[in-house]
């Protein structure tokens, strides 16, 4: 690329007064030679803004803005694809938190325009990945979840398929008798519309059905995938965008109740038989064909048990409230006791509560069951810990237990390894890799090196990250709705819907925009690997979180940019460094390294430098910027894509360089994690282990690394973060390597 740089430095936000900008822009022009370095009092004033263009249109290729945060005037400072832009922070990061007209101030913001300028002479602009994109979206699975996202995609214009494994569309909500209140004023039962939305679904142009179908494989990324549905032993290919995977729940087992009874008095049973008798038009005892005159529901079947299931299955209070009306309905006599650990019954649900407590027949009974026992003809339900302070026994005709959900993506089996290899035995539906969890059982059989189906978290749920992307799975272009994803009822399943068919949406404009999906949506830059130099370590491939890498039998990594969201992780994997990005590589990065003046031992400033997730920890820092909280000024700092993004060569061309100590921060992980990328900050940290092996062979203390985790509302925990790394640094000394 033909560079010609322009440096725009504005003196507004108070730059001006607190910084020497002779003497920075000096640095631009003197020892990177920049021949234009302009400065302005409102940058991002339309004035402004005319300066840049007009150098634009004059050639301008490259355009450094020294002022305020990347992430503030993203408008006023874009430009077309051709030209290259770098921020730097002189606002947020350094006149903001760092005392005016200072020695140390001007130091930090000579030296983020110096690092400013490295990547800029470096970085190109991204030429976007192109290929013919398919936007039809398909959904798999055809309950309340899937119809609904294939509604959506298809009313916002897209063509859809919907493959179902049953023979007819419904799912679980075609086997309800009646559903419990969804509209006001929250009170009486409702017929489940699900015929209509059948019909709905079948009539519409858009949307092609198979039922009795089940997907046979799925090959290729976002935009681009293959894949076979196989409906009646005859296989059909399709073209694909994007997925959504709405493939529902399964009841728990209530055989694994041993203690109520289920399977062994045979007028236990499930809130799903309980829905069946109902539909049946009577409510009888399966054992003898009798009326039913009294009933026990028990709550938590399972749930909220660490032994079953830990988790609240959201709808089972709700359910059991709406059986107790299909009692009173058939025999107003008739007595309903509810045993439950709480009753949960959010937002409106609350007046169904209500309501339900008003029928004179239903009694509610907090309490632990602990045994139910034949009792002359009836069961005897025994409750303990009850509010009374009492053990009490009920005697009813028919116990129904509130069973819990089980995502259908929870895998079926232990999952057949080999852990080494990354494979799965001969004919095994699961595979595990050593960094990837768990795998869902057969939905999608994708044809990724990394397994057949989408990974998923302790309980079964594909994993989505919890607060920024709900509907998010390990594999960019699918996405979870419904209570695969998360246990909810019709309502919100419907919503879920809405949100992953928009989503799904996304992805198929995006990707034929060349653009990343979520969370770098305006990234055009994709991996790109210098082969010759690759040792097929594999790394890359097992360490990408979202699956971009095939292989070949040589184990040479095959990418599908598509599939990449370009969090890096591969590049920070890679031992030999061969993964870039045309603005963001080890080379750029190292090159901002370099740029930062180190100064001698005697001077007695030392240097860290603060690798920042640019997704929390930078955002963070700029937040203490914005509420003027000051810390050290001898801390650099470089913002990543991903924590898992860092070569550890950069730890060593810092330290080689004396450069004191390093510190990373990233975002939260574990199983609530907050990582943007799923796993790249807890990579950060299993890859210390090789770092301080390199801080050994530099004959350097492991104390001048540090890794920490924090969210973007902890900005106020920052300066402390950087103090007590400041004092460790103190405590071990000056970088020996710093005056060679
Ligand atoms: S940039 Fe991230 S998503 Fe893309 S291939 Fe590398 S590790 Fe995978
Ligand atoms: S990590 Fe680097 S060397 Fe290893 S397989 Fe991937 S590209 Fe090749």
């Amino acid at each position: 690329m033909d560079r010609k740089l322009g440096v725009y430095v504005c003196s507004g936000c108070g730059i001006g007064d607190a910084l020497d900008l002779d003497q920075l822009c000096g640095v631009a022009t003197k020892e990177f030679k920049v021949e234009n370095c302009k400065t302005h009092s409102f940058l991002c004033g339309e004035e402004g803004a005319k300066l840049i263009a007009q150098d634009i249109q004059e050639g301008t290729n490259v355009v450094v803005v020294a002022a305020c945060s990347p992430r503030a005037k993203m408008e006023v400072f874009r430009y077309d694809s051709s030209v290259f832009l770098e921020r730097v922070n002189l606002r947020e990061h350094v006149i903001w938190c760092h005392p005016p007209q200072d020695e140390d101030t001007q130091m930090l913001a000579e030296d983020y325009l110096r690092m400013g300028l490295a990547r800029a002479k470096r970085a190109e602009p991204s030429e976007p990945f192109s290929e013919t994109i398919d936007k039809t979206i398909l959904v798999v699975g055809g309950g309340i979840t899937g119809m609904t996202a294939a509604l959506e995609a298809a009313e916002a214009g897209y063509e859809v398929c919907l493959v179902e494994k049953e023979p007819a569309l419904g799912g679980w909500m075609a086997r309800l008798h009646k559903q419990y209140p969804k509209h006001p004023p929250y009170r009486d039962l409702e017929d489940t519309g699900i015929d209509a939305k059948i019909k709905q679904v079948e009539e519409n142009a858009k949307i092609r059905v198979f039922t009795g179908a089940e997907v046979e494989k799925t090959e290729g990324s976002p935009g681009m995938y293959d894949v076979s549905v196989k409906q009646n032993g005859t296989s059909t290919d399709l073209r694909i965008g994007a997925i959504v995977q709405a493939t529902g729940f399964k009841p728990y087992d209530p055989g694994k109740l041993e203690h109520l009874g289920y399977g062994k008095h045979a007028d236990v049973i499930t809130n799903v038989q309980m829905e069946e008798l109902a539909a049946k038009g009577k409510i009888t005892r399966p054992s003898d064909g009798k009326d039913v005159a009294s009933v026990a529901f028990i709550q938590c079947a399972g749930q909220r048990d660490e032994g079953h299931l830990p988790y609240c299955s959201a709808i089972c209070c709700m359910t059991s409230l709406k059986q107790a009306l299909y009692v009173a309905e058939q025999n107003p006599e008739a007595e309903s006791y509810i045993f439950y650990k709480d009753i949960r019954t959010p937002a409106q649900y609350e007046d169904f509560y209500k309501r339900v407590q008003e029928e004179p027949g239903v009694f509610f009974a907090k309490g632990d069951v602990q045994n139910i026992a034949e009792d002359g003809g009836k069961l005897s339900v025994e409750v303990y810990d009850t509010l009374l302070g009492e053990a009490i026994a009920v005697s009813v005709d028919l116990v129904v237990l509130a069973a819990g959900m089980v995502p259908n993506s929870m895998p079926e089996a232990e999952p057949q390894v080999d852990v080494e290899a990354g494979e799965g035995e001969e004919g095994a539906e699961t595979v595990i890799l050593p960094d990837s969890g768990r795998y869902a059982t057969s939905a999608l059989h994708l044809q990724y090196r990394q397994g057949p189906e989408l990974p998923t978290l302790k309980y079964g749920f594909p994993d989505s990250h919890f607060i920024c992307f709900p509907y998010e799975t390990r594999r960019t272009g699918i996405y979870a709705a419904g209570c695969v994803r998360q246990p909810v009822d019709s309502a919100f399943s419907m919503e879920d819907a809405g949100g992953a068919a928009l989503k799904a949406i996304q992805c198929v404009e995006q990707t034929a925009m060349g653009n990343a999906v979520h969370p770098r949506t305006w990234d055009q830059s994709y991996p790109d690997l210098f082969m010759q130099r690759c040792t097929q370590c594999k790394r890359c491939t097992e360490e990408c979180p979202f699956g971009m890498y095939d292989e070949d039998e040589k184990f040479n990594p095959l990418p599908n940019p598509t599939r990449c969201r370009r969090c890096a992780i591969c590049m920070g994997s890679c031992p030999e460094r061969i993964i870039s990005f045309k603005d963001y590589s080890v080379d750029i990065i190292g090159s901002m390294i370099k740029a930062i003046e180190v100064p001698e031992e005697d001077e007695e400033k030392p240097r860290v430098i603060a690798f920042l997730c640019e997704n929390d920890a930078y955002p963070a820092l700029d937040m203490a910027g914005i509420n003027r909280i000051s810390y050290n000024s001898w801390i650099r700092v470089i913002p990543v894509r991903c924590l898992g993004s860092v070569n550890i060569v950069w730890m060593a061309d810092a330290l080689s360089k004396g450069i004191d100590g390093i510190l990373m921060i990233g975002c939260k992980f574990g199983d609530d994690y907050q990582c943007h990328f799923v796993k790249g900050s807890e990579l950060a940290d299993t890859r210390m282990g090789k770092v301080q092996e390199t801080l050994q062979r530099l004959v350097l203390e492991s104390d001048r690394i540090r890794v920490e985790q924090l969210s973007i509302s902890e900005y106020e925990k920052l300066p402390q973060i950087f103090d007590e790394f400041m004092e460790t640094i103190e405590r071990v000394g000056p970088n020996p390597y710093k005056d060679m």
